[in-house]
């Protein structure tokens, strides 16, 4: 399912998914009532009812419950294809960004603490390949704006074959702009499940790149806007779609302000599915994220779910 969004007459991307599945018969080995986990929704945020404006005024979006979920026979990590990898495409950290038309300066968490976040956050061992140069493996599909852009399909199928035999899926790090179809200005990443690829832009993530005024803060904001982006993009590759009932770092992002409103956290629903796909003891990992965040010199830590609900040790 394409996602996108349009301000004024001009089309933008906030990420994009695989196609909705047809859904075929449900995994008869599955619960499908009294889930523990619904005991409590109390403990999560519901998202606000549907403003004027943001990515749920634009797009009626279904959801995704658990059960949808298992009804989509989601691609599980088997020991042999495991890990999840993050491609360095350009500098990181503090890249200077000389464009077709424009200079600007992208900020970003070092590469390795983002892959110290996946291995905590979702339970698979994550890795950093060696950086590549952009023009090594891809010429920009156009240049909109001043800014050279790559469409994520031509992006995926140029990297597919960097793709490590143990991967479960590889994320590919950017600090230039993607595109998902022509209509589209710019988007922060893309994530497809079946192939298991994911993008993630960060430059956008600092106002001034789009032409826009700084937050005073806009440096402490940035660690936090990138591991969220981050985490969204490759939890599509695990096959969540996006949340449309409770805050969920699966919630659908159009700009700044939505993206500074998502948690970095799972909702119930979307915790399940991770936890159908790799099940852990959720209070371990809660504890695990919670210590890990205090590393991550954030100026606003995440929040860590207020409480973990009943789960059943699985
Ligand atoms: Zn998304
Ligand atoms: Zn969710």
């Amino acid at each position: 399912m394409r996602r996108f969004f349009v301000v004024g007459s001009v089309w933008f991307a906030a990420c994009a998914a695989d196609p909705a599945p047809t859904r075929p018969a449900r995994d008869s080995a599955q619960p499908v009532t009294a889930d523990p986990l619904f005991e409590d929704p109390a403990a999560f945020d519901l998202l606000p009812p549907v403003g004027p404006t943001g990515w749920r005024a634009r797009f009626d979006e279904p959801g995704q419950s658990y059960l949808d979920y298992l009804g989509t026979v989601p691609r599980r990590p088997a020991p042999d294809a495991e890990h999840l990898y993050l491609l360095p495409l350009g500098e990181m950290g503090t890249a200077f960004v000389v464009d077709a038309e424009v200079t600007y300066i992208v900020r970003t968490p070092p590469p390795e603490q983002m892959a110290d976040l996946l291995t905590v956050y979702f339970g698979l061992p994550t890795e950093v390949l060696p950086q590549l140069e952009v023009g090594s493996v891809i010429e920009p599909d156009r240049i909109r704006q001043g800014h050279e852009q790559f469409r994520a399909q031509r992006l995926f199928e140029a990297t597919a074959p960097l793709v490590p035999d143990d991967a479960y899926s590889m994320t590919t790090l950017m600090v230039q702009d993607v595109f998902f179809d022509d209509a589209q200005a710019w988007g922060y990443g893309f994530g497809q499940h079946r192939e298991g690829q994911a993008v993630v832009s960060f430059a956008r993530i600092d106002p001034v790149v789009s032409g826009l005024a700084r937050e005073p803060d806009v440096l402490e904001r940035i660690p936090l806007r990138a591991f969220t982006l981050l985490v969204h993009e490759v939890g599509h590759t695990f096959g969540f779609e996006h949340c449309t009932e409770h805050r969920c770092v699966m919630n659908g992002m159009e700009d700044l302000a939505e993206l500074d409103a998502t948690p970095l956290h799972l909702c119930p629903q979307c915790l399940r599915k991770l936890l159908y796909l790799r099940p852990t003891d959720p209070a371990a990992r809660y504890r695990a994220l919670s210590a890990l965040y205090g590393t991550l010199d954030l100026e606003t830590p995440p929040t860590v779910d207020r409480r973990p609900p009943s789960f059943p040790r699985t």
